[in-house]
């Protein structure tokens, strides 16, 4: 099953085509993204998402987006959802058509099922491998144009990744810095916990800034962990308690197996960071 709104509120077709074929998100991935998790008609951390929408926006020099628009589109979405308990809402933003004097963006929200395989990982955790991503963490400030830490739509990099993953026998990635350290996920944020610490890197370092990682910090700090933002050597992931993949749908994910070493047995770690993630909801 799957809904489709626009920003005024207005209900579509989501099998009829409504996107042109010269639209610039189509056509040159120059455009935003969120994708939001809907469980039991709640959307979870729906203004971080949408703060983040506008700062990956202004990331772009698109116009602003009307947020409200977006809000009431989600409304709408998850009001007409008569599928699942959970659903993924995606927002998605566009500089619109090419050539247009008017430069209105594309803008609509859409309701989608939840893949199995999710399930899946949320509970069984999952395989990944350490992947290269060619720059250094100092790059996203100098280098602004290269949108480190904007969700934009042109995630053909970030899925190349997940099939290299798929190639070694993985399930999922984690990006390296060139001096080694820790970047993020094609669509995760890192987390790592060492004794009652958990750590993420800053997404100064030219990563998104995760809103499941935000959370699961928050939960996790009043279950009495201390939390701490600084860049981790991926050297260090062998040796930690556990290694977690944050995102909004897959939640808190464990990675089991790292370039195809088993890692420390994080089961019961695992289900206490769930845990405190879920107690925010
Ligand atoms: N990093 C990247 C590159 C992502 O695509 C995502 C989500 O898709 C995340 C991190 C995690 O962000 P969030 O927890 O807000 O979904």
């Amino acid at each position: 099953m799957r809904v489709l709104a626009f920003l005024d509120g207005t209900l579509a077709d989501p099998d009829a085509a409504h996107i042109r074929v010269d639209d610039l998100g189509l056509l040159r991935g120059d455009g935003v993204f969120e994708t939001i998790l809907v469980a039991d008609k709640n959307p979870r951390e729906l203004r971080p998402h949408l703060d983040r929408l506008a700062r990956s926006a202004a990331m772009l020099e698109l116009p602003a987006p009307d947020l409200e628009g977006f809000e009431r589109a989600a409304r709408k979405v998850i009001d007409s959802w008569i599928g699942g308990r959970e659903l993924a809402l995606k927002l998605v933003y566009t500089r619109g058509i090419d050539g247009d004097p008017a430069g209105v963006p594309t803008a609509f929200a859409m309701g989608l099922e939840i893949d199995e395989k999710v399930q899946r990982a949320r509970t069984e955790g999952v395989a990944a491998v350490l992947l290269e991503r060619g720059f250094g963490p100092d790059v996203a400030e100098r280098a602004p144009w290269l949108l480190l830490g904007a969700k934009t739509v042109s995630y053909a990099v970030n899925m190349a990744a997940l099939r290299e993953a798929g190639r070694r026998g993985a399930q999922d990635v984690i990006f390296t810095a060139a001096d080694g350290s820790v970047l993020e996920g094609p669509t995760s944020t890192v987390v790592v916990a060492k004794g009652r610490t958990l750590y993420t890197p800053p997404s100064t370092i030219g990563i998104l800034p995760g809103t499941t990682q935000y959370a699961l910090f928050r939960g996790a700090e009043k279950a009495g962990w201390t939390i701490k933002v600084e860049p981790i050597p991926a050297a260090e992931l062998t040796t930690a308690d556990a290694v977690i993949l944050a995102s909004s749908v897959r939640l808190v994910t464990r990675v089991h197996t790292l370039d195809g070493v088993a890692l420390p047995d994080s089961a019961a770690l695992h289900r206490e960071l769930v845990a405190a993630y879920e107690s925010e909801y």
